[in-house]
Formats: C-alpha cells, structure tokens, sequence
C-alpha cells in the first residue's frame, strides 16, 4: 500500500521505518542499502527485535542497532486464555502506561485469529457504555507500539494458528490517532513484513467524519471500515456517544455515502444493543431507513456490562427481535458472539488493568519482561 507522501509523517521508533527509510538510515551509516531491507525483514517478518539475533548482519551494524534504539517499545505482561481460547495480553510500556490485546480464534476454525489491537491509552470520545470512554483519554499510542502489538502476538500463537485479520476494536479512536494510524497501516500490510491482506484490516471508528475522509483518500477505500452507530436519532446519539454533536447523522451518513467502495465490499455497522435505550422495534426500523443505500453489513453486539455503568444488553428475546426486523427488510445481520467475557476481554472491557482476581480466568499466564 503506497500513500501519498504528506500522509506519511516521520517513523517513531525503529519497528515504524519502512524498508526504503532503513535503506536510507543504513546508507548514513555507511552500510550497503540491502542491509536496511535485511532489517526490516528480521523486525516485520520474522517479528526479531534483539539486533544480536540478527545473524545475517555484520557485527558492528547489529551494535549500531542497538546504539539506534531497536528494542521492543512495549513488553508482555500477562495473557489470560478464557475457555473459548481467546487470549488477551496485557502489555507494558516503559512509561508504565498499559494497553490490551486480543487474539481470537474463529469458532469453527481455531487456526484462524482475528487480533483485536488498541489505538489510544484510553479514549477522548466519552461514549457512556464503554469503558475505555469512560476513563478518558491518557496518551496516543505511537506507530512503533499499535505494531509491536501484533508482533507480540504473533509469539503467542499456537504453532497451528496464525493471525488473518486485524481489527482496530481495541482501546482507543484509531482515527483520533490518525498519522500514527496511517503509517501503521502501511507497515501491518507490507508484503516484505507482516503481509496482512488490505481487506483484511479493519478500522472501526465512533465517526469522526473528517479523518473517513482522509482515510478514504489516503487509502482509496482499501481499508475495511466499520462504523458505531448504536443510535439512529441524533437525540438518542449524541445521549450516549459525544462526538455525534460535532458530527451528526445526516453529516455521517453522507460521509459513508461517498466512501470508496469495490463491488462487493461493505462498510461494517456496529450497534451495542443496550437495553431501553436503542432496542426497539421503532429503531431497527429507522436504522433501515437511515442506511438506505449505503451497502452495508451489521453486526449487533449486545451490551457487555461495565463496571462504571448499569447500562446492559437486552434479553437475548429482545435481541433476536431486532435482528429479525432488520433481516426482514433485507439487511444482512450479524450478531457478534461475545467472546472471551470470563477474562473481560469482549468489545469495550478493555481498559487499564487486568481482570480482578474474583473473576480468575480459566488459564493464565504470569510474564514480567521480554529482553528482546
Ligand atoms: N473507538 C472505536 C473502536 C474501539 S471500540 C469505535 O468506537 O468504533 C470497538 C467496538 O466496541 C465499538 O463498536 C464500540 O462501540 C463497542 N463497544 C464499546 N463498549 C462496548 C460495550 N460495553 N459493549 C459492547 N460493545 C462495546
Ligand atoms: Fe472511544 Fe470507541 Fe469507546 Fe467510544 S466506543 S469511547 S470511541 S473506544
């Protein structure tokens, strides 16, 4: 994925150089370009950090490594494992700031995992049934950590399995973030690195309808896009996600309307069903007017309680009503299996600490560092 240079802004660490500025940075060393290409390879392909395991380099370059900086920006705490096989690292950074992965296995295929990554340490955006939302937002999260991430997780695979997609549901508003974002983007989809397919990762946003935009043209719409919209009214929106008084529906659906879609591609409407407030029969029949036209799939999510909220999901009757009256009218419904809930690793639990030691997950593993 090539972006148009004003996109792209400076690398922040080490892991966000791109193979063409580790051939830079390697030629001011005085040092043959293809060594940068090496470089980067160890780093994206084979997930290498510690320049002494980079056996194909001359010694005084790999001390020049270490000299520059190349270490991991972000270390394994722990993973916790819930019965489903969903896995969600806890991962430190030197500034003692944490964030929260997830790798999650398909349910009929468990060799096939979809990572959950975070974007932010924390969330500007306030939605009131999220808990990132609630705690607010503490810093960005730079490019070299939104990919150490997958790095990282990379390790923890079973020696079956291996990461498909990537989803950018974690903590945080990717599009908040969004040169950090960008460059991450490049990288995670590099066919020299990790070699993600452009159509298998995901930006999920609350709708920040400028930065779609850019996304749109910086991407020509090859990014999968996902949506929260969780209300249909502007009233009922702005209630319960802030940003929607900046940019309301009629300002969000437009945007939608003109993001650059192939053929069979369709942008991803999130909907956390959270009950009384936007489960009725009423609003599964104004959201299809609401997206006419915009080729859509939804996924609905029932609520996954909070602790700083008595905000719930709907009974599963409820839920299935909904589904129904959107199915009927023709829209393709999804409703999103929570997974991993025994380690509070669903949708919107991700948030500063780990699980409380009541809720003991079914296996867990204890890290503190990684040297490398
Ligand atoms: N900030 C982005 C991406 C992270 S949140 C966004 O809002 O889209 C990923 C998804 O989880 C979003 O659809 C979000 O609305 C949803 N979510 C947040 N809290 C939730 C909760 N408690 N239960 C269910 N889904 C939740
Ligand atoms: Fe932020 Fe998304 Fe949570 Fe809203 S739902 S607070 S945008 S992480």
């Amino acid at each position: 994925m090539k972006l148009p240079e004003r996109a792209l802004t400076d690398p922040d660490h080490p892991i966000a150089r791109l193979p063409d500025e580790w051939e830079q940075t390697v030629t001011a060393w005085g040092e043959p370009a293809y060594r940068g290409r090496q470089i980067f390879e160890w780093i994206h392909r084979h997930g290498v950090l510690d320049p002494a395991e980079m056996s194909n380099l001359p010694k005084a370059l790999r001390a020049r490594l270490v000299q520059d900086g190349v270490s991991w920006p972000l270390a394994l705490v722990s993973s916790h494992v819930s019965d489903d096989r969903t896995n969600k690292l806890l991962l430190g950074m030197p500034d003692g700031e944490r964030v929260e992965t997830v790798l999650i296995p398909q349910l009929q295929d468990p060799s096939v995992v979809t990572q959950c990554v975070s974007s932010q340490v924390g969330c500007a955006m306030g939605c009131v049934f999220c808990a990132s939302g609630v705690a607010g937002l503490k810093r960005q999260m730079s490019t070299g950590e939104i990919v150490a991430q997958v790095l990282l997780g990379r390790r923890e695979l079973e020696s079956d399995q291996r990461i498909r997609n990537v989803v950018f549901m974690g903590m945080g508003e990717p599009l908040h973030n969004y040169e950090a974002l960008a460059r991450a983007l490049v990288l995670l989809t590099h066919p020299a690195g990790i070699d993600l397919s452009k159509r298998r990762v995901t930006v999920s946003t609350s709708g920040l309808v400028r930065q779609i935009d850019r996304l749109a043209q910086d991407f020509g719409g090859q990014v999968q896009l996902a949506v929260s919209l969780h209300a249909v009214r502007d009233e009922d929106r702005s209630a319960i996600m802030p940003i929607n008084r900046k940019y309301g529906l009629d300002e969000l659906m437009g945007c939608l309307r003109r993001y650059p879609l192939s053929k069979r591609q369709r942008i991803t409407i999130e909907y956390t069903l959270i009950e009384g407030t936007n489960d009725s029969v009423a609003d599964a029949t104004a959201m299809v007017n609401l997206l006419r036209g915009i080729p859509v799939k939804v996924n609905l999510i029932p609520m996954n309680p909070i602790s700083e909220s008595d905000l719930r999901a709907p009974d599963a009757s409820h839920v299935t009503r909904f589904q129904k009256c959107l199915t009927e009218r023709g829209m393709s419904v999804f409703v999103r299996k929570t997974r991993g809930d025994d380690v509070a690793a669903a949708c919107g639990q991700l948030a500063f600490h780990p699980p409380e030691r009541g809720k003991a997950p079914s296996r867990t593993r204890q890290r503190t560092t990684i040297s490398s």
